[in-house]
């Protein structure tokens, strides 16, 4: 192996940049070690809300919640009503006889199937997606997918998650989603070697498998598929790289396919980003002066592009409450690129095996790790430290705001382009922007044009 260590110094890295420390096992305190663990009320999106990205990237998919009529509501005042275009994803609803026990539900949700892809010839591939109430009647799903495919495939696949927002969170709908994919993949020693896991936006997902295949990877492909009959086919010793830091479940399904992942830094800033090429690289055993080839413009362009929101955003404290999953990969970004201070960062849950590299990015940095939530604990903990800069669900923003605290939606860094070397300077305006928005209104207020 002869790639640089993805934890080795670069070049083109800022003047403040210091190398991460290696992740510890033993021995003095680390980031890891002060976590406080939390259990009590939540402030969290279900899994269904991953429907409103995973809907756009696998184009000939249908997504299919089987729930109630607040589980329609919340998929589409999230999504939008399409009204020139027919909507990838529907549900059918339990209604109260289904509740009550009075209807097959069954053989309801198989006419409604059929119903559908006799109207919509266009799907290829369907999720039956469980949420709350599929799981409080035990609607057995698992059981549905498998009757309807007999009826259905090959022309259209049907598949299982649940998005049930008992106990989980909103990207863990991904996670679930691509979980249920990984045991259709095809294995053939033509099969690519290298996947990467995690759905993206088509031009970011293109740019870093450029990347890749310019430092010689070439035989690599994403997971999910842009078309149902586009999933990678796999080679048997074949690796993987999380493009994402909520996909445990998935990376767990792909090593009990026989798959060995690549542990790295998540692709989120300039560090981030060379980190997780570097880590692709070692493991493909690509020479060193070629990978640095490969990476340093792009470094040195996410670099250069930090330096306003560096300005706005250094020294600031920010807090984060869980809700996305991506909050440890950020935060690492804002405080090492960007010079922000970190307070508290929350995580719904926290593992320790695919975060090791991006705890060990912390260590040092004072902040407090938290994982799970008592919410009016950790209410109180935000209001006694006065953060700069609170990062949180749309649910928590608005009252935080009205008391005066300036405010980020956690979603938004889901839906946004933010991986890569491109995305570096988007993905720190993110953050810098509700500061410019704030000192906009106050200047509005001082001019007596309030709500402009
Ligand atoms: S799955 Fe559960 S939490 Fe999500 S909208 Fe439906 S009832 Fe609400």
């Amino acid at each position: 192996m002869n790639a640089r260590s993805p934890l080795a110094p670069t070049a083109n890295a800022d003047p403040d940049w210091k190398p991460i420390a290696a992740p510890t096992s033993g021995g003095s305190e680390t980031a890891a070690d002060s976590i406080l663990r939390e259990r009590g009320q939540q402030s969290v999106f279900c899994g269904l809300t991953s429907i409103i990205w995973l809907h756009r990237k696998i184009q000939d998919a249908f997504f299919l919640v089987v729930g109630s009529r607040t589980c329609a509501h919340l998929i589409q005042s999230a999504a939008g009503v399409m009204i020139f275009a027919e909507p990838r994803f529907g549900t059918a609803i339990i209604d109260d006889r289904d509740l009550a026990g009075l209807a097959d539900a069954n053989t309801e949700l198989d006419r409604v199937v059929e119903e559908l892809l006799s109207r919509r010839p266009d799907i290829r591939m369907l999720f039956l997606v469980g949420s709350c109430p599929s799981e409080v009647i035990k609607l057995d799903l698992s059981r549905a997918a498998e009757r309807l495919s007999q009826r259905h495939s090959p022309a259209v696949r049907i598949l299982n998650y649940s998005g049930s927002g008992i106990e989980t969170t909103f990207t863990q709908g991904e996670d679930a989603c691509l979980a249920a994919l990984v045991p259709q993949l095809e294995v053939s020693e033509q099969g690519v070697e290298l996947i990467v896991v995690g759905s993206l936006p088509d031009m970011v997902e293109d740019q870093l498998v450029e990347s890749l295949t310019r430092m010689g990877i070439d035989r690599v492909a994403c997971l999910p598929g842009r078309r149902a009959n586009g999933m990678p086919v796999v080679h048997p010793n074949a690796r993987f790289l999380l493009a994402q830091p909520f996909l445990s479940d998935t990376a767990k399904a792909l090593v009990g396919r026989g798959l060995t992942h690549i542990p790295s830094l998540f692709p989120f800033g300039g560090e981030g980003t060379q980190a997780w090429l570097e880590s692709a690289a070692a493991a493909f055993n690509v020479d060193t002066t070629l990978v640095e080839n490969v990476c340093a413009p792009g470094r040195a362009r996410a670099t250069q592009s930090l330096s306003r929101a560096r300005e706005a955003l250094k020294g600031k404290r920010v807090f984060f409450f869980p809700d996305s999953q991506l909050e440890l990969p950020l935060a690492r970004f804002l405080h090492r690129e960007l010079g922000m201070q970190l307070l508290e960062v929350g995580v719904p849950y926290l593992h320790r095996g695919l975060m090791a590299q991006e705890l060990a990015a912390l260590e040092g940095s004072g902040v407090q790790i938290s994982e799970g939530q008592d919410l009016a604990k950790q209410l109180d903990r935000c209001r006694a430290m006065k953060p700069d800069l609170i990062v949180c669900g749309l649910g928590l923003a608005n009252p935080l705001e009205a008391e005066g605290f300036t405010t980020k939606w956690s979603i938004e860094l889901v839906f946004s382009p933010v991986h890569g070397f491109e995305q570096a300077a988007d993905l720190a305006n993110l953050f810098a922007r509700p500061f410019d928005r704030r000192s906009r209104i106050a200047h509005d207020w001082q001019k007596g044009r309030p709500g402009l």
